[in-house]
């Protein structure tokens, strides 16, 4: 048993005790209260005190790509998407094994110092489910499948659905499925992998609606992905768009009776978020990302008005310089007009419930997983408790992922 106590304890978006403090036994959380009550309650002299700072549920980055994590600085900021793709293209033909490796394993070193305990990644190579199974982190890996040809869908399903056989599940690792997006996935392949998700109960997230020029390219198939497309030798004679929107689209091919999480969301109809709403699918925002390639304001707080589940995202460090849903939380909190206990659900309790977690984590509270971060406050500082929480000089020092302290500094 291990008491953690500080200043402030944040159990969901809704509480904050001061003088807090969480009884840890083994993987999961004993008691919650304050530290004075505590210490009545049980015997334990084993107390670490974070001191100034706030105890919070560990936070939760539903949607990156760790092994684009050494694309760092090399991606120049634009808002032209498809410049962005040939950049990314470009960096990586060299990439050899240990390029993933090393940038896997950088994204799962920046992850744990900024206090993410959950990550939802998309696993492009092998190497993300050998290298992010072996780090403490909790994890959802989603297998990225691409292919706009339909002859070809039967066979990136077979090998997609070999690959996850062979990965062994554990306590803290669940697998999934990523159709890419709707400008590089077939019809036929994303109505394969809502059949196989759904049989199987397996999570899906796809990246949808993140530019105009989606849209074009699937109402009318103008804009510039097909000629991008092209280039990239994706796009076959025979293709045809489905005159659909993009969430429409989703709908069509089944996904979005899979509930999946929709990454992005940007550029969305009213009509369409009633259609995310109705289905039950979340929606991951991914704030600091959506800035790099200069969007139009995000329709998050329609989002969390209809009543949809909306998680942060960092996405990866080709189109952001973090991977902190900290940072992230920051960012809105400067940008957005959204209050900053809702800021707080979304990087904890939302990104629970968009993942399927919410009755393990993404909460303080007794019986649930004890994974904690601690969020050191300015001194000083005299503004309210989230002021001093998003506060430009506030930082995590303190990172537990199922009772294990994954990374402390005092
Ligand atoms: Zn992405």
């Amino acid at each position: 048993m291990i008491i953690i106590k500080a200043k402030y304890l944040i159990p969901d978006a809704e509480g904050c005790i001061e003088n807090g403090a969480v009884a840890v036994d083994g993987t999961k959380i004993r008691h919650v209260g304050t530290f004075h009550e505590i210490k009545k309650r049980i015997y334990c002299d084993n107390v670490i005190d974070l001191g100034n700072a706030a105890i919070l549920p560990g936070l939760i980055n539903i949607h990156t790509h760790l092994d684009l994590t050494n694309l760092h600085n090399r991606i120049k900021p634009t808002g032209n998407f498809t410049h962005w793709v040939f950049q990314i293209v470009g960096a990586r033909v060299r990439w050899k094994d240990d390029d993933y490796v090393s940038s896997l394993e950088k994204g799962i070193r920046l992850c744990i110092q900024s206090g993410i305990t959950t990550v939802a990644d998309i696993a492009n190579t092998k190497h993300s489910f050998s290298i992010l199974k072996k780090s403490p982190l909790r994890k959802v890996i989603y297998k990225e499948v691409i292919g706009l040809n339909p002859d070809h869908a039967k066979d990136v399903m077979k090998k997609a659905c070999l690959e996850l056989s062979g990965i062994l599940r554990d306590d803290l690792l669940t697998v999934g499925l990523s159709p890419h997006a709707p400008y590089s996935v077939s019809k036929e392949l994303y109505q394969s992998v809502a059949q196989f998700a759904y049989e199987n109960t397996m999570p899906v997230c796809t990246h949808v609606a993140e530019t105009q020029d989606e849209a074009e390219f699937l109402v009318k198939g103008t804009g510039s992905f097909p000629p991008m497309l092209r280039q990239l030798r994706a796009l076959s004679d025979t293709w045809h768009p489905p005159g659909l929107t993009p969430v429409q689209y989703m709908n069509e091919t089944g996904i979005l009776a899979t509930k999946p999480i929709l990454i992005h969301c940007n550029y969305i109809t009213d009509e369409e978020i009633s259609l995310i709403q109705s289905s039950g699918a979340r929606v991951a925002f991914c704030p600091k990302s959506h800035h790099f390639f200069r969007h139009i304001h995000h329709p998050v707080r329609k989002l969390l008005n209809a009543g949809v589940t909306v998680g942060l995202g960092t996405d990866s460090l080709a189109s952001n310089d973090t991977l902190s849903i900290l940072d992230e939380m920051k960012f809105l909190f400067q940008h957005y007009a959204i209050l900053p206990k809702t800021l707080l659900s979304m990087a904890t309790v939302q990104g629970a419930k968009a993942l399927g977690l919410e009755s393990r984590v993404g909460q303080i509270r007794e019986g649930f997983e004890a994974d904690l971060c601690s969020i050191r406050l300015p001194e000083n500082h005299t503004g309210d408790i989230y002021c001093q929480l998003f506060d430009r000089d506030s930082k995590n020092i303190f990172t537990m992922v199922a009772g294990r302290i994954c990374y402390t500094i005092s």
